[in-house]
């Protein structure tokens, strides 16, 4: 599947739910949202025909994510499902890992290969202040049992300079003590994001090598994503740097996404796309005309974000601008 800018489209998002248990200031209201209808929402089996008719396209890799993935209930088969598809090479989830524990190894067994875990801060009362819950001790259950259980493990964490940049540092230092990657992504102004300021990339590296050694550019591996990697002296894991507003990476992009509600959605910043779940549910809409509606809406894939710029966006890409929270897009 290739756009009309050549970008290679292998990589799938998909926002299995709308809901969280976490209210993260920069991502939810503290009132929260009002939830989609379950029957609004695509159900599993949906899901596995998108992907079925997504991998005939060229998807390798699938992401889980949302809202929070691990509240929807019965996630493990839908893991399932989707490990099985032919062409599938690589399911992984975001998660906030509060549910995680567990869950862990029911995943693994259903197929789960990699978890990505977002820990905004280590202090139990700024990450209460954070997300609106004292939940920290479920969230380090949940990675110790990741990593027990065998799978892949990063962290994600958002700088930003009102909630967390007293953290930065401590929660680097988690790649110091085990063999975790720590990846510091540049907050975007989306949704509720907009109210706060993120820290660039650049200061951290900056704030990092002044505070842990100078650090050594790890060499970024093949189809491995938009993170740079660095190696800091007696680290077991790489601390990596995710710069959509300092470094765009927009010509590299690779993937597309699926809302909880079934928008085939083309890049976080614009709400262009289609509405795959008319389709799904019209009961005479045959594999190949999703395919054909897929390839087409693929072609139009917008050629960048404007994150940086608010304003300079295309004039005809203007009123198209995504207004919805990450929980609802699916980060
Ligand atoms: N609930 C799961 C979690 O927190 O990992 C999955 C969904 S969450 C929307 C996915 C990721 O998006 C999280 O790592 C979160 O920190 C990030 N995120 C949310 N709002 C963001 C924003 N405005 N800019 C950058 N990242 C954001
Ligand atoms: Fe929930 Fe994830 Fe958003 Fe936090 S970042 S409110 S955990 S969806």
């Amino acid at each position: 599947m290739t756009d009309n800018t050549g970008r290679v489209i292998d990589y799938l998002r998909i926002s299995v739910t709308d809901k969280c248990n976490l209210r993260c200031r920069y991502c939810m209201p503290p009132e929260g949202v009002t939830s989609l209808r379950h029957e609004d929402i695509l159900s599993f089996e949906e899901i596995t025909r998108v992907c079925k008719i997504m991998a005939r396209l060229g998807i390798k890799k699938v992401r889980i994510t949302g809202g929070e993935p691990l509240v929807r209930k019965d996630i493990c088969r839908l893991i399932e499902g989707i490990h099985v598809i032919p062409g599938i090479e690589e399911i992984a989830m975001t998660t906030n890992a509060t549910l995680l524990a567990p869950l862990a190894g029911e995943l693994k067994r259903a197929g789960l290969d990699r978890v990505n875990i977002s820990l905004d801060a280590l202090d139990p009362l700024v990450f209460a202040a954070i997300t609106g819950r004292d939940a920290l001790g479920e969230v380090k259950e949940g990675l110790s049992a990741a990593l027990s259980v065998g799978f892949g493990v990063k962290i994600n964490c958002v700088p930003c300079r009102e909630l967390n940049e007293g953290e930065l540092r401590r929660v680097a230092a988690i790649a110091q003590n085990q063999p975790v990657d720590v990846r510091f992504i540049e907050l975007m102004p989306i949704g509720c994001g907009k109210q706060f300021h993120g820290i660039s990339s650049g200061e951290l590296l900056k704030d990092f090598s002044a505070f842990f050694g100078e650090p050594r550019e790890a060499p970024a591996s093949p189809g491995g994503g938009p993170a740079c990697y660095y190696n800091f002296p007696g680290f077991q894991g790489r601390i990596g740097f995710i710069s959509p507003i300092s470094h765009k990476f927009c010509k590299s992009c690779n993937r597309v996404r699926l809302t909880a509600e079934g928008r085939f959605k083309l890049c976080l910043h614009y709400e262009s796309g289609i509405d795959l779940r008319k389709y799904l549910r019209d009961g005479r809409t045959e594999d190949a005309q999703i395919e054909e509606a897929i390839l087409e809406a693929v072609k139009n894939k917008p050629a960048a974000h404007h994150f940086e710029s608010p304003g300079e966006e295309m004039p005809s890409e203007r009123e198209n601008v995504e207004e919805r929270n990450m929980n609802q897009i699916g980060g």
